[in-house]
Protein backbone atom coordinates (compact mmCIF):
# COMPACT_ATOMS: atom_id res chain seq x y z
CA UNK A 1 0.00 0.00 0.00
CA UNK A 2 1.53 3.61 -0.76
CA UNK A 3 0.21 4.96 2.38
CA UNK A 4 2.53 2.55 4.44
CA UNK A 5 5.13 3.05 1.78
CA UNK A 6 4.82 6.61 2.14
CA UNK A 7 5.51 6.05 6.40
CA UNK A 8 8.74 3.78 5.98
CA UNK A 9 10.42 6.40 3.35
CA UNK A 10 9.79 9.38 5.98
CA UNK A 11 11.32 7.13 8.46
CA UNK A 12 14.03 5.75 6.41
CA UNK A 13 14.97 9.50 5.51
CA UNK A 14 14.98 10.15 9.12
CA UNK A 15 11.53 11.88 10.05
CA UNK A 16 9.38 9.86 12.16
CA UNK A 17 5.27 11.17 12.38
CA UNK A 18 5.35 12.46 16.04
CA UNK A 19 8.61 15.00 15.09
CA UNK A 20 5.91 16.77 12.28
CA UNK A 21 3.04 16.34 14.50
CA UNK A 22 5.30 18.83 17.54
CA UNK A 23 4.89 20.88 14.75
CA UNK A 24 1.69 21.27 14.08
CA UNK A 25 0.93 21.49 17.74
CA UNK A 26 3.27 24.42 17.93
CA UNK A 27 1.13 25.94 15.16
CA UNK A 28 -2.34 25.37 16.08
CA UNK A 29 -1.97 25.43 19.66
CA UNK A 30 -2.49 29.02 20.39
CA UNK A 31 -5.85 28.53 18.68
CA UNK A 32 -6.43 25.46 20.64
CA UNK A 33 -5.60 25.11 23.93
CA UNK A 34 -7.16 21.86 24.34
CA UNK A 35 -5.38 20.37 21.35
CA UNK A 36 -2.67 16.54 22.04
CA UNK A 37 -0.52 15.71 20.33
CA UNK A 38 -2.61 12.74 19.61
CA UNK A 39 -4.66 14.59 17.53
CA UNK A 40 -1.97 16.17 15.80
CA UNK A 41 -0.75 12.89 14.94
CA UNK A 42 -4.13 11.50 13.48
CA UNK A 43 -4.25 14.64 11.16
CA UNK A 44 -0.52 14.42 9.40
CA UNK A 45 -1.48 10.50 8.96
CA UNK A 46 -5.00 11.64 7.76
CA UNK A 47 -3.01 13.97 5.16
CA UNK A 48 -0.59 10.99 4.32
CA UNK A 49 -3.52 8.86 3.59
CA UNK A 50 -4.07 10.60 0.28
CA UNK A 51 -2.48 9.50 -2.45
CA UNK A 52 -1.52 12.92 -3.82
CA UNK A 53 -0.05 13.58 -0.92
CA UNK A 54 1.94 10.35 -1.36
CA UNK A 55 3.02 10.82 -4.62
CA UNK A 56 4.43 14.08 -3.59
CA UNK A 57 6.86 12.70 -0.90
CA UNK A 58 7.94 10.03 -3.59
CA UNK A 59 8.77 12.66 -6.14
CA UNK A 60 10.89 15.03 -3.96
CA UNK A 61 12.77 12.16 -2.22
CA UNK A 62 13.36 10.25 -5.07
CA UNK A 63 14.99 13.40 -6.37
CA UNK A 64 16.83 13.65 -2.90
CA UNK A 65 18.34 10.39 -3.24
CA UNK A 66 19.55 10.55 -6.40
CA UNK A 67 21.08 13.24 -5.79
CA UNK A 68 22.78 11.67 -2.85
CA UNK A 69 23.63 9.18 -5.37
CA UNK A 70 25.05 11.82 -8.05
CA UNK A 71 23.10 10.31 -10.50
CA UNK A 72 21.45 13.49 -11.30
CA UNK A 73 22.20 15.01 -15.03
CA UNK A 74 24.40 18.57 -14.24
CA UNK A 75 23.36 21.16 -13.64
CA UNK A 76 20.43 19.23 -11.44
CA UNK A 77 22.95 17.68 -9.74
CA UNK A 78 25.29 20.78 -9.13
CA UNK A 79 21.69 22.45 -8.14
CA UNK A 80 21.13 20.12 -5.78
CA UNK A 81 24.43 19.57 -3.75
CA UNK A 82 24.55 23.05 -3.53
CA UNK A 83 21.16 23.80 -2.36
CA UNK A 84 20.82 26.25 -4.32
CA UNK A 85 18.92 29.37 -3.16
CA UNK A 86 17.22 30.41 -6.26
CA UNK A 87 16.40 26.85 -6.91
CA UNK A 88 12.01 27.04 -5.85
CA UNK A 89 11.40 23.76 -7.57
CA UNK A 90 11.01 21.88 -3.62
CA UNK A 91 8.88 25.12 -2.64
CA UNK A 92 6.82 24.49 -5.58
CA UNK A 93 6.12 20.52 -5.16
CA UNK A 94 5.56 21.34 -1.33
CA UNK A 95 2.79 23.23 -2.07
CA UNK A 96 1.45 20.63 -3.70
CA UNK A 97 0.68 19.21 0.04
CA UNK A 98 -0.55 22.36 1.12
CA UNK A 99 -2.95 23.53 -1.56
CA UNK A 100 -5.09 19.71 -0.54
CA UNK A 101 -6.45 22.29 2.76
CA UNK A 102 -6.51 25.66 1.47
CA UNK A 103 -5.31 29.59 2.37
CA UNK A 104 -4.45 28.56 6.37
CA UNK A 105 -2.18 26.21 4.95
CA UNK A 106 -0.43 28.69 2.58
CA UNK A 107 0.21 31.49 5.55
CA UNK A 108 1.99 28.33 7.68
CA UNK A 109 4.17 26.84 4.93
CA UNK A 110 5.67 30.31 4.62
CA UNK A 111 6.04 30.89 8.35
CA UNK A 112 7.67 27.46 8.51
CA UNK A 113 9.73 28.35 5.57
CA UNK A 114 10.96 30.99 7.54
CA UNK A 115 10.89 29.61 11.07
CA UNK A 116 12.13 26.23 10.06
CA UNK A 117 11.22 24.54 13.22
CA UNK A 118 12.30 21.38 15.11
CA UNK A 119 12.55 18.65 12.33
CA UNK A 120 12.49 20.85 9.19
CA UNK A 121 15.89 22.68 10.89
CA UNK A 122 17.11 19.48 11.89
CA UNK A 123 16.97 18.49 7.80
CA UNK A 124 17.84 21.60 6.81
CA UNK A 125 21.23 21.77 8.52
CA UNK A 126 22.02 17.87 8.29
CA UNK A 127 25.21 18.00 5.95
CA UNK A 128 25.55 13.91 5.31
CA UNK A 129 22.65 14.08 3.22
CA UNK A 130 20.76 15.90 0.50
CA UNK A 131 17.38 17.44 1.79
CA UNK A 132 16.73 19.46 -0.88
CA UNK A 133 13.26 18.53 -1.07
CA UNK A 134 12.83 16.80 2.24
CA UNK A 135 12.40 20.20 4.68
CA UNK A 136 9.95 21.57 2.57
CA UNK A 137 7.62 17.96 2.07
CA UNK A 138 8.17 18.09 5.91
CA UNK A 139 7.09 21.90 5.99
CA UNK A 140 3.87 21.24 3.85
CA UNK A 141 3.09 18.10 5.67
CA UNK A 142 2.99 19.69 8.92
CA UNK A 143 1.55 23.08 7.77
CA UNK A 144 -1.71 21.10 5.63
CA UNK A 145 -2.49 18.68 8.73
CA UNK A 146 -1.99 22.02 10.99
CA UNK A 147 -4.93 23.52 8.73
CA UNK A 148 -7.00 20.21 8.41
CA UNK A 149 -7.30 20.87 12.41
CA UNK A 150 -8.12 24.57 11.85
CA UNK A 151 -11.04 24.03 9.59
CA UNK A 152 -12.10 21.60 11.90
CA UNK A 153 -11.93 23.19 15.40
CA UNK A 154 -15.31 22.86 17.14
CA UNK A 155 -14.55 26.27 19.42
CA UNK A 156 -14.79 28.22 16.03
CA UNK A 157 -17.49 31.07 15.90
CA UNK A 158 -20.15 30.55 13.58
CA UNK A 159 -22.31 33.08 11.67
CA UNK A 160 -25.63 33.70 10.21
CA UNK A 161 -26.58 36.72 8.16
CA UNK A 162 -29.17 37.42 11.16
CA UNK A 163 -26.25 37.13 14.26
CA UNK A 164 -23.87 39.72 12.10
CA UNK A 165 -27.29 42.11 12.04
CA UNK A 166 -27.60 41.62 15.80
CA UNK A 167 -23.66 42.11 16.59
CA UNK A 168 -22.93 44.89 14.10
CA UNK A 169 -21.11 47.96 15.26
CA UNK A 170 -23.17 51.55 14.86
MG1 LIG B 1 14.46 22.95 0.39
Amino acid sequence: MTYQTALDLLAKRGVAVEQVAEIVHRLQSPYNADLTIEECVESVLAVLGKREVQYTLFTGIALDMLAEQKLLPDPLQSIMENDEALYGADETLALGIVHVYGMIGLTSFGYLDKEKAGIIRALNNNRSHIHVFLDDLVAGLAAAASARIAHKNKNARTYSAASSEENSVS
